[in-house]
């Protein structure tokens, strides 16, 4: 069974295994859009799902999506 994810939870993850913070307050299931400010100042919108599965843990800028690993 998956885990459980919490506001908190996300929050403290993206915090511990990326240099971004998150900025949505509010958690409404997995394919909800979150909001994430990059390392680099921008700010990027993406799927926890998307974040933790597919690594995609930083802005378009500093990141590509072609070059996500
Ligand atoms: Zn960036």
């Amino acid at each position: 069974m998956n885990k459980q994810w919490t506001i908190d939870s996300i929050k403290e993850f993206v915090e511990k295994n990326s240099d971004s913070k998150l900025l949505t307050t509010e958690y409404r299931g997995f394919s909800q859009k979150l909001q994430f400010e990059c390392a680099c100042g921008n700010t990027f919108e993406k799927s926890f799902t998307k974040f933790k599965n597919k690594n995609q843990r930083k802005c378009e800028v500093c990141q590509p999506l072609k070059e996500a690993f």
